[in-house]
């Protein structure tokens, strides 16, 4: 169906109270697991069916923030989730009850209950004021981001509007609208301390009360986390420190010899060549044409893919008046279709959301036609992003429909981007790991850490001319940090799993499209360690693997010059 005459109706929460009872009763006086397997099934369509009616205002409310009755409609909807978030844990707990488990399993999947006993151990009602205080804290911070107005270039700007003015070609605007950038950040500086402060001891709180010597693992727990915990990922970090760094290291040496300069400043980090970097020809209507012939070029699977979400009108990805910022991807399950949410603006971001955010659609659309249960259908968030990431890499024979005679630029940058942006967030991911460990550091304690890190992750780069840098406070820019605590290693662990998928991809290219193809179609029924598996690839925590990546990606860059 097209997305124009997707009909809304506003969800009974009335109806689905009386259908939880029902379901839960039926669970209950169930006499099989068959019987069981049924009575979740009639829950579960009505709840696919909500949770399509959510996307559905979500998304029309995003496409036209002025429109009255999808606004009204989100209002509600934002009241109402919760409640049916109850509902959905009633039936939840008492399908864990069953005594007929492993049977049950067979029929909708193993993994379901473990990931229900996840969801169930990350919560009781008495967090629930900490956590009313945590998501005051965390849109105080929000707040302050979104009100940042600076002065810059005789204009006043929102802080991502300095975005394009650090990837200029002119060293001394770079440098600038990094020195504005910070100075932002120190004239908040108490606030953004005080912010952070308070949300380590609530979230600290938090863990305590649910019997933890700190957050840290209720942290992994929210984050639905069902095959690592921390010991893995340091274990990860650590093979990024040891045998990653030192080949970035040799890297960045050949991206500041080809910028020309004495050394890499923080803010030549993502300036891969002096002359700028690779941007797509052509409008937005040539950048969707592309995508089209790219998705016929590569598979059948992404051919039929394609054209169902043209189309079906499934994105929107032109900037207009009272459109909401941003991107994402979204679902619609009632009509097993993904839907696609961007604003072009005219740089590679615009080619990311044919490569990675259609990488997301993709993995929805063929998953959703496998018939597992919902909650089965997508997997843990470092596992979605391999679907994205290593789309971005499979797509490669046919970057060139948008990049043109630039292409080789952007083939070299996106490869460096893609490899140097481990160390990154290996060093976002120990900072909380340090903080959270430590809950009464003090913030000048706080940012030692971050300096130490920088050392440990990034050596190439100084700072030294840069004030809120080199107090060690550039960790305040990153969102997650205050937001989603210890959500980014993930990126770090798909882009891992993203290069292996390219390197095999170099030697076999319809092999490896199969692998990824069998990926996706698993949905959320395995783990991220037993997908990775199924493919064939490494387990980025385990030894050995970064070295190999590391090597294979420089062999690559060395082969492949400008
Ligand atoms: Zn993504």
């Amino acid at each position: 169906m097209k997305f124009s005459e997707m009909p809304y109706v506003r969800p009974d929460l009335e109806q689905l109270k009386t259908l939880a009872q029902q379901t839960v009763a039926g669970l209950n006086n169930a006499g099989s697991a068959a019987e069981q397997a049924e009575h979740y099934r009639a829950f579960e369509t009505a709840e696919k069916n909500v949770e399509t009616m959510s996307a559905l205002v979500f998304i029309r409310h995003s496409i036209d923030t002025q429109d009255e009755f999808y606004t009204r409609e989100q209002d509600w909807m934002d009241q109402a989730m919760p409640q049916f978030e109850e509902l959905r844990q009633q039936v939840n707990l008492a399908l864990l009850r069953s005594p007929y488990r492993r049977e049950l399993g067979e029929l909708l999947g193993q993994l379901l209950f473990t990931n229900l006993e996840i969801a169930v151990r990350s919560f009781k009602p008495e967090l629930m004021p900490l956590m009313a205080e945590e998501n005051k804290l965390v849109s105080d911070y929000q707040k302050l981001y979104a009100s940042a107005m600076v002065e810059f270039d005789g204009k006043t700007m929102p802080l991502p509007m300095l975005g394009p003015y650090k990837q200029s070609t002119d060293r001394a605007v770079r440098k600038a609208a990094y020195e504005t950038e910070g100075r932002f950040f120190d004239e908040h500086r108490e606030e953004l301390d005080t912010i952070y402060d308070s949300l380590i001891k609530n979230r600290t709180a938090q863990g305590k009360l649910m019997g933890y010597d700190n957050f840290i693992p209720l942290g992994y727990d929210r984050l639905g986390r069902n095959c690592y915990g921390p010991a893995k990922v340091a274990a990860f970090r650590q093979q990024v420190a040891q045998d990653l760094v030192p080949v970035i290291s040799r890297l960045k040496k050949v991206q500041q010899q080809r910028l020309g300069l004495e050394k890499l400043s923080l803010y030549d980090d993502v300036m891969n060549f002096a002359d700028g970097n690779a941007t797509p020809e052509g409008t937005a209507d040539d950048i969707l044409a592309a995508g089209l012939q790219m998705y016929h070029g590569l598979s059948p699977e992404t051919a039929e893919f394609i054209d169902f979400l043209y189309e079906n009108e499934l994105l929107d990805v032109l900037s207009k008046p009272g459109k909401g910022p941003g991107g994402f991807c979204s679902a619609l399950p009632d009509y097993q279709s993904p839907f696609i949410f961007a604003n072009f603006n005219g740089t590679s971001a615009d080619v990311d959301v044919l490569t990675h955010e259609a990488g997301h659609a993709f993995a929805d659309y063929r998953a959703a036609r496998k018939g597992y249960v919902r909650a089965l259908q997508s997997p843990t968030i470092e596992a979605c992003e391999c679907h994205s990431m290593s789309m971005e890499f499979l797509t490669q024979d046919f970057h060139h429909l948008f990049f043109g005679k630039d292409t080789r630029k952007y083939e070299i940058s996106h490869c460096e981007d893609s490899i140097g942006f481990i160390p990154y967030g290996c060093m976002v991911d120990e900072f909380q790991h340090r903080v959270y460990e430590n809950p009464n550091l003090t913030p000048d304690q706080r940012n030692a850490v971050w300096m130490e890190l920088e050392k440990k992750y990034r050596p190439w780069l100084d700072f030294e001319e840069l004030p809120f840098f080199s107090r060690g406070a550039g960790w305040q820019r990153q969102l997650h940090i205050y937001l989603m605590p210890f959500y980014y290693i993930d990126y770090c662990m798909a882009q891992s799993v993203a290069l292996q998928f390219w390197i095999a991809s170099m030697a076999d290219r319809e092999g490896t499209w199969k692998k990824y193809l069998a990926f996706a179609d698993l949905g959320g029924t395995r783990s991220f360690e037993e997908l990775v598996r199924s493919a064939g690839l490494e387990v980025p925590y385990e030894d050995g693997c970064m070295e190999k990546i590391g090597l294979a990606v420089e062999q690559w860059l060395k082969n492949n010059p400008l």
